[in-house]
């Protein structure tokens, strides 16, 4: 069961699908359901996708262990499939607040992973590419982001 927000016009973790795996830019090629080259066991072999630049709302962190493919195949619209460059997660994203570890989308606060703070290392389903930081590789947005202390799991590798 999903739990809800306790701040209006917030969604909690678990209703944004509300992920952190510090390290990470949640790109295809850290998700464990890509498969060979260049594929995704929810798109099926007829479909390419991104490893270095792609991910979608079904990532979940792991190598691929033989993950078999998933039929019947989703669309990329129906999963959000979305590409950028540098990746993507709270830190590239714009309802982050930088320095406050907070979202405007999402209640901090709510039950789930980084209790009482949004993670700049952490993702969710309404991520939305901020037009200055998607465009930053890790090393630029540790000097922006690095003003937040109170953040207890911000690690860029
Ligand atoms: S499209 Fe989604 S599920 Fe497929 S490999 Fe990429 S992030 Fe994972
Ligand atoms: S900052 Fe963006 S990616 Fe992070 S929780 Fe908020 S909406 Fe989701």
């Amino acid at each position: 069961m999903k739990t809800a927000s306790t701040v209006p016009d917030k969604v909690s973790k678990a209703e944004a699908g509300y992920v952190c795996t510090p390290g990470c830019n949640y790109l295809c090629g850290e998700c464990q359901f890509r498969k060979g080259e260049s594929q995704c066991a929810f798109f099926g072999p007829a479909a390419g996708i991104s490893f270095t630049e792609g991910s979608c709302n079904a990532w979940k962190s792991g190598d691929p262990k033989g993950v078999p493919w998933l039929k019947p195949y989703y669309g990329f619209a129906e999963l959000g499939y979305a590409e950028n460059k540098n990746g993507f997660g709270c830190k590239r994203c714009e309802h982050f607040g930088a320095g406050k570890n907070d979202c405007e989308k999402v209640d901090r606060k709510s039950p789930g992973l980084t209790p009482g703070i949004i993670s700049a290392e952490a993702c969710c389903d309404f991520q939305k590419p901020d037009k200055e930081r998607a465009q930053m590789t890790d090393g630029k947005l540790v000097q922006i982001l690095k003003a937040s202390p109170g953040d207890r799991v911000l690690r860029f590798r």
